[in-house]
Order: structure tokens, then C-alpha cells, then sequence
């Protein structure tokens, strides 16, 4: 008893921000992001041959993915390109290397990450110095490999797949690849040292109802797998290793709120109706086929946006045309008849995916979204050819993320253009395909009326749009009070959009994070926006505020909005308006106050 207490970790509490609400007590499963922190262990003398049978057997696990990355890579991309993997293999199976390593371990005593490590690193200097550009190139293959053996050592790969009940994710950071190959369905929750209110962590946790905290800064360094964790994201606490005494209190809260649960919302039309008679459709955004039962259970009237790169588990391997073509079917099905918008791989930035987005300096300006797409025709040819067979087993169109012009639209519609006629002349069944633009740069935003006539309907990335228009970066809690979504500057950028999709007579959705935040939305409608799209689980309580307001007063609140000089002013207006006409639909904590409440504006307990 006495040796069990002593041995248990003292509890340890770290303060981060809430991003999708919760209370839950689980087991720590710990994910690594790369491969940044491989620690030096001395090991006794009697457990060098267990760490020889580590390092061998992470070798041979690391050489079947490559055996199966090889092979997905010849379907996509044919046998000429797939020799690239060879290189890899090989490097796996140099006797010489590996005879060095295991050397290391014996006579240094070391770990088998620490020996991989420490000869990776030396091989890769002894490249960084040969003058031949092709051969020194080449230590990009070799980082590869050293990664990838030691994602294999690291051991918690098989626990990913693996996902028990009570898992409580916690890494660094969720790039969609992790996300794609986690089982989250089964996650309780999620937390991670960085990201904000629109990194895509919190995006998928209140996708899947489940709390999420980010910016936690180093628990991810101090949890193990198996440890006992507490997420409290209605407080904004995580509580490592909960005492006793801590285990009782969070049951007990569980048990009263549970209890305190309202009966499920009902599935409404996925259409509100203000007041005065003004229709605003609601519809879906989705990533994970977790989040699709939500669809119908929430009455989205369709889906908005699909977010296609949480399909890439692989970073860097891209899924054939038959599996995409299977996998936009079954959202076209889930749509129905009121259809769902595919948008094309958004990677790069802090979406990660390929391995150029590490070596980038700015990754958020960098070789993203569509530019991504335009650089890897063959990635961009074969996405569409799988939407636009797909589109003949229900509505589907494409949006393309991150356009900053007209010149990045033409590009990619001759493009789309091309393969439907080959397509065609292949005797394929087709559907037809609209093509619209993500506006969510500044660029696109004050070319809004150009680009109107060259494409087929809008849609508004408000999380990016924030980012770009104020440079703040999304994921970055450190400058989260900056990330100010009622900023006059983005209210301007929103209201101008608006107003080139109306005066061009086509659609424009509002599908950023914006839309699912009540009092956002009620600014959203009084600056224009009809059309709505959001994590499924909120169009409950957004039909309902909006069936309860009076568009008109919500016009004449924008406009009042638009002429402020900060966000500030913003904020005290919104809060105050609001307060003054719709005090039944909005308590004080679910409107924007001070500055230092910025962080609970988004957060509406679902008690109410
Ligand atoms: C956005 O930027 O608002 C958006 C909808 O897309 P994502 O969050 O995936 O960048
Ligand atoms: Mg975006």
C-alpha cells in the first residue's frame, strides 16, 4: 500500500484553451508529431540484446510500410516512379549501417533511438558536405528513413489503431494524416501543446462532440501512455496523474451534469426563418466518416464542405482514383439531394500532409492548398477525375481552397475541363461538377468581383480569412488574442465578398468557424450571408437564435459594426446590441466581452 501510494506521480494541472466543451476522466495516449525529441538512456548491460531486438524489429516494421507505400505508389503513379522507395529499402537493409548502430548500442550501453539517432545524424553530415548537388540531395532520403525507424521504435504506432474506450489523445499537434489514421471515433478527448479556435483539432474534436483543449505548451513532454488524465475544458483544465481526491470530484461532476442534460435537439429542416421571413440554409462541414451520422441526426441540408485532405493518412502517398472515387461517393450518398462540395486537398500550411511543408520557412504562404494542387498535376488530375465520377452517383462540385485570383481558378478549371473530356472519351459516367472558390486571402477578397465571373459559387474560409487579413497565425495560441474574428477589417472583407457573389448572382457560403458561433452568425446575416455551414452539431442552436432574431435589426447591428475603427468597438456594440434585443437568446458568457474573455465567446453550455 505504502510503496503503491509513494510510486503513484504527484498531480499535475496545466491551464490551456477550451475548445470544444467537456469533462472527462481517461488514459493518456500519447502521439508524436516527427520525431523532434529522441532522449539519450544509459541501459544496463543485460538489456543491450532487447534494445538489438527493438532496433531490428522497428527495421523490419519500417520496411513493410515501405513495401506497402511502393505499392500504393505504382498503382497511382505507375512502376518508373515508385523506384524512388527502392532507394529507401535498400538503406534499410545496409549491413554495414545497421552492424554500426548495433555496435553503438552495445559498447555505448545506449538506447535504440538515441544509436539510430546519433548514425543517422553523422551520415547525414557527411552528405550535407559532398559538392555533387545530386548525391548531397540525397540526405533528404536518408532523414526520411532515420524518421521513419524511429516512428517505428517509438512503439505507440500499433496503439494507434488500436484506440481503447478511454483514450484521451495528446500530442504536440494533430496534423490531418494523424487524424485520417486514428480510430477517433473511439477518442474521449483530445489536447495538444499548440493550436487555437480554428486549428483543425478543435475543428475535428467538436466534430465528434468530444472536449478539446489546445495551447497546453509542454503537457505532451510529461504524459505517457496509460497515465490518468482529467480534460476539464469547461474550467480549461487538464489534470495529469488526478489524486484520489481529484478522481471523485470529476465523477461526481460527470454524474451531475449528466444528469442535468437536456433531451437531444430535435433534427430540424436545415433551414432557419427569421422573423421577418429571411431563409438562411444550414449546412454541413465534414472531415471524418466519425462526424457523418451528425448530417441527418443535425438536419444539415447537405454538406458545405467536405475537407478531402483528412483522407490522406500517408503523408507525402496519395490515395488511388478508386478509393477517392469510392470515398466521395459515399458523401455524395450521405448529401442527398441537396448535395455536398468537395474541396480539393487544402495541405501544406498547418495542415502539413507532404513533407515540403516542414522544410518550409513560412509554410501558412507557402506551396499550400491550391498551389499545392497546380504544382502536382498528377495529385490534382486524379483527385478530379475521382469527384467528377463520382458527381454521376449524386450532387457533388468542387471548391478550391486558397485561390488568391482569377489566374489560379482558370488554371485549375482547364484542368478539370481536361479530364472530364477524357473522362468522356473513356465511356466513364459523369456528373456534372460546379466549380467555386475558397475566398480566405486578402487577394481574393479585393478581386472578389473578378473572380465572381469566372467561377460557379463562393465560399467564405472565415478561419483563414482571419489569418491572413489580421496575420495572425490560426494555430498559434501565444497570439490568440489577436485572432479576432470581429476585427472591421474582416467584417469588411466578409461584407465586400457578400456583395461581389450577389452582384454576380451566384451562392456564397459562409463555412468557417464564424458560422457555427451563434453570436457570429447573427453578424454574419447582417452583413449578407444567407447560406451557412458548420460542425453539425451546432446548427441546433443556430437555427434556433436565428429563428429568433429579426434580420433587419441584424442588417442595421453590422452596419454599425462596419464603421468601428477596432475590434473592440466591435465587440462592446455586438455585446450591447444583442444584450438590449435578444437577451433571451444570448446570456452574457456566450457574447464577446473584454478583451480577456475573447476566449469563451464560442463556448455555449450545452446545459442551457
Ligand atoms: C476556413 O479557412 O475558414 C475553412 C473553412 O477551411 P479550413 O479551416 O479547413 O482552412
Ligand atoms: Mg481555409
Amino acid at each position: 500500500m505504502i510503496a503503491d501510494a509513494s510510486s503513484k506521480p504527484a498531480e499535475r494541472r496545466w491551464q490551456g484553451l477550451s475548445v470544444s466543451e467537456g469533462l472527462v476522466l481517461g488514459r493518456v495516449l500519447r502521439i508524436h508529431r516527427g520525431t523532434k525529441h529522441v532522449y539519450p538512456a544509459r541501459i544496463e548491460v543485460g538489456d543491450v540484446a532487447r534494445e538489438i531486438k527493438r532496433f531490428r524489429e522497428a527495421v523490419d516494421q519500417a520496411k513493410t510500410q515501405l513495401l506497402a507505400i511502393k505499392d500504393r505508389a505504382a498503382n497511382l503513379m505507375g512502376q518508373d516512379h515508385a523506384y524512388i522507395f527502392d532507394a529507401h529499402l535498400l538503406m534499410l537493409e545496409d549491413r554495414k549501417l545497421s552492424e554500426e548502430i548495433e555496435n553503438f548500442i552495445t559498447r555505448k550501453r545506449a538506447n535504440a533511438e538515441w544509436a539510430v539517432k546519433v548514425l543517422g545524424d553523422r551520415l547525414l553530415s557527411v552528405y550535407a558536405e559532398i559538392k555533387d548537388d545530386y548525391l548531397r540531395e540525397r540526405g533528404s532520403d536518408i532523414e526520411d528513413v532515420i524518421h521513419r525507424v524511429l516512428e517505428a521504435l517509438s512503439g505507440e504506432r500499433p496503439a494507434y489503431l488500436d484506440l481503447v474506450e478511454e483514450a484521451v489523445i495528446v500530442s504536440e499537434d494533430l496534423l490531418p494524416s494523424a487524424v485520417a489514421e486514428l480510430d477517433l471515433g473511439h477518442a474521449r478527448a483530445i489536447v495538444t501543446d499548440a493550436g487555437g479556435w480554428t486549428s483543425h483539432t478543435a475543428i475535428i474534436a467538436r466534430g465528434l462532440g468530444i472536449p478539446a483543449m489546445v495551447g497546453l505548451e509542454d503537457l505532451c513532454q510529461h504524459a505517457r501512455t496509460g497515465d490518468g488524465i482529467v480534460v476539464d475544458s469547461y474550467n480549461s483544465e487538464v489534470v495529469l496523474h488526478p489524486s484520489n481526491a481529484t478522481i471523485a470530484q470529476c465523477l461526481a461532476e460527470i454524474q451531475r451534469r449528466a444528469g442535468a442534460r437536456p433531451a437531444a435537439p430535435a433534427s430540424g429542416t436545415g433551414i432557419a426563418l427569421t422573423s421577418d421571413g429571411l431563409q438562411v440554409r444550414l449546412r454541413a462541414n465534414v472531415e471524418l466518416p466519425a462526424e457523418f451520422a451528425g448530417v441527418s441526426k443535425y438536419g444539415a441540408l447537405g454538406i458545405g464542405l467536405y475537407r478531402s485532405e483528412f483522407l490522406l493518412a500517408q503523408p507525402g502517398v496519395m490515395l488511388s482514383e478508386e478509393k477517392q472515387y469510392r470515398a466521395y461517393s459515399e458523401v455524395a450518398e450521405l448529401a442527398g439531394e441537396n448535395g455536398a462540395v468537395v474541396r480539393l486537398f487544402d495541405l501544406g500550411g498547418d495542415k502539413g500532409g507532404d513533407s515540403v511543408a516542414d522544410s518550409e520557412r513560412n509554410p501558412a504562404l507557402g506551396l499550400r492548398a491550391i498551389r499545392f494542387c497546380l504544382l502536382n498535376e498528377t495529385v490534382l488530375r486524379t483527385q478530379v477525375r475521382a469527384i467528377i465520377r463520382a458527381a454521376a452517383k449524386g450532387q457533388l462540385d468542387i471548391v478550391l481552397p486558397m485561390v488568391a485570383d482569377v489566374s489560379d481558378v482558370m488554371r485549375a478549371r482547364e484542368i478539370i475541363t481536361q479530364e472530364r473530356a477524357k473522362l468522356e472519351k473513356e465511356n466513364e459516367d459523369c456528373g456534372p461538377v460546379r466549380v467555386g472558390a475558397m475566398i480566405e486571402v486578402p487577394s481574393a477578397v479585393f478581386t472578389a468581383e473578378k473572380i465572381a465571373r469566372v467561377v460557379d459559387f463562393f465560399e467564405l474560409g472565415t478561419n483563414d480569412l482571419v489569418q491572413y487579413v489580421l496575420a495572425v497565425d490560426r494555430s498559434n495560441d501565444k497570439v490568440a488574442d489577436w485572432f479576432r474574428s470581429l476585427h472591421p477589417a474582416v467584417l469588411e472583407s466578409i461584407s465586400r465578398t457578400l456583395k461581389a457573389a450577389r452582384d454576380a448572382a451566384i451562392p456564397a457560403i459562409v463555412c468557417g468557424e464564424m458560422a457555427s458561433t451563434p453570436a457570429y452568425a447573427v453578424v454574419l446575416v447582417g452583413l449578407g450571408a444567407t447560406d451557412l455551414s458548420m460542425t453539425p452539431s451546432s446548427i441546433p442552436r443556430v437555427t434556433r437564435v436565428l429563428n429568433g432574431i429579426d434580420s433587419r435589426d441584424a442588417v442595421a447591428i453590422a452596419t454599425e459594426c462596419l464603421a468601428c475603427a477596432t475590434a473592440d468597438e466591435v465587440e462592446e456594440i455586438v455585446r450591447e446590441r444583442f444584450l438590449a434585443r435578444w437577451p433571451q437568446l444570448f446570456p452574457p458568457r456566450t457574447l464577446p466581452a473584454k478583451k480577456t474573455q475573447q476566449r469563451v465567446d464560442h463556448m455555449q453550455d450545452r446545459e442551457r
